[in-house]
């Protein structure tokens, strides 16, 4: 927290007009002034409970890196948060999760406290040799947090991809979501649509019927919905789409509540509405918000052609997030993404050419 040891606040030190992260990047909800700042490498401690906590090692010789001005766009976090997740879930991946999560700290941003160990490195009277202990008390973090936030995270934007898809009228991968991967349990969001009795009404009227007959009508009630669970579901009952706004409702209650308030700006001595950035998982939540303020019709998949150009998408190939840099990008920039980019293309090629070719045909 940005207190001091007595209480006091601590101003935010990332001050100066590159810190800000303006209305056209993250904004229309105000202004994130954060710092991204890495550190060199971490070590385990153990922290309450059965948890471990992960410190980061400072010493001279390891100072900490810190970005001055240009620190990771707020879609450029959320890109590699959401892609972090992705990874640590999927069964194939044979790294353990913590040199997963440890990679992310040394390559992207360290996680949490982000303003308060900011303004503690910046501070006039820091000295890497007499507080660097200091710092990594300061600096020190849960794992089982760690976790916890990625998955709150990760799940709400697989479930703001999955929505898109849906509008886009693409309800393929929507309808696997509910399975689990390796550590996070999977989207029960449209479970609910692949069942017809979800959507009849409970036609039994309190006072009606004996409680024996209520309680049968329980039971029977109960095998009806093991014998549904048994029978195979190959697809949706009631499509998701028609229910865009009960899910859009779901999805705007995963977003947690964002505190603003007023802050100086010592610099110029103007008045800011700002937001508390306390960890990597805030600029996320933001990032996502706006992402959610900014979709667009659902009739139009959700698209608004002028904002397409550096949204984040996931990729068709691999299912990672990225930053496209025009409004038809669809694959991600990898080798093996673009080689089936361009396998895709060719197939479509020879289809419409065989087409034309038939056409022609029954022409003649
Ligand atoms: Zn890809």
């Amino acid at each position: 927290m940005p207190y001091d040891g007595m209480g006091n606040y601590i101003e935010s030190k990332a001050d100066n007009t590159s810190d800000v992260i303006g209305f056209g990047d993250v904004g229309g909800i105000g202004q994130l002034i954060y710092h991204t700042f890495r550190f060199r490498d971490y070590e385990f401690e153990e922290g309450a409970g059965e948890s471990w906590d992960l410190k980061p090692i400072v010493y001279k010789g390891m100072e900490p890196d810190l970005d001055k001005s240009n620190g990771f766009s707020g879609k450029e976090l959320f890109r590699e948060v959401y892609n972090l997740g992705r990874k640590i879930n999927e069964f194939s991946e044979e790294k353990p999760y913590v040199d997963l999560i440890i990679e992310f700290c040394k390559d992207v941003a360290h996680p949490y406290y982000i303003d308060t160990v900011y303004s503690l490195m910046t501070d006039k009277q820091f000295d890497i040799a007499d507080d660097g202990e200091m710092l990594e008390r300061e600096s020190l973090f849960s794992l089982s947090t760690f976790m916890h936030d990625l998955e709150r995270f990760y799940t709400a934007t697989q479930f703001y991809f999955a929505l898109k898809k849906v509008c886009a009228g693409d309800g393929d991968d929507t309808f696997d979501l509910a399975q689990e991967g390796k550590f996070f349990e999977g989207l029960p969001f449209f479970e609910k649509y692949k069942h017809e009795e979800n959507f009849q009404e409970y036609k039994l009227e309190k006072g009606e019927i004996t409680p024996q007959q209520l309680l049968h009508e329980m039971i029977a009630e109960q095998k009806k919905t093991k014998h549904r669970e048994q029978k195979e579901v190959t697809w949706f009952a009631r499509e998701p789409f028609d229910y865009y706004e009960e899910l859009r409702e779901q999805l705007m209650d995963m977003i947690p509540d964002f505190h603003m308030r007023l802050k100086i700006n010592p610099r110029n001595n103007q008045v800011v509405f700002a937001a508390d950035v306390h960890s990597v998982f805030d600029i996320c939540w933001y990032t996502l918000a706006r992402m959610l303020v900014d979709f667009g019709p659902p009739e139009e998949g959700g698209r608004i052609r002028e904002l397409n150009e550096g949204a984040i998408i996931t990729c068709l190939h691999c299912a990672e997030a990225f930053i496209r840099d025009n409004n038809r990008q669809l694959y991600c920039k990898k080798v093996e993404c673009q080689r089936a980019h361009n396998a895709a293309r060719q197939r479509k090629y020879r289809a419409n050419k065989k087409l034309a070719e038939t056409k022609a045909k029954n022409k003649k």
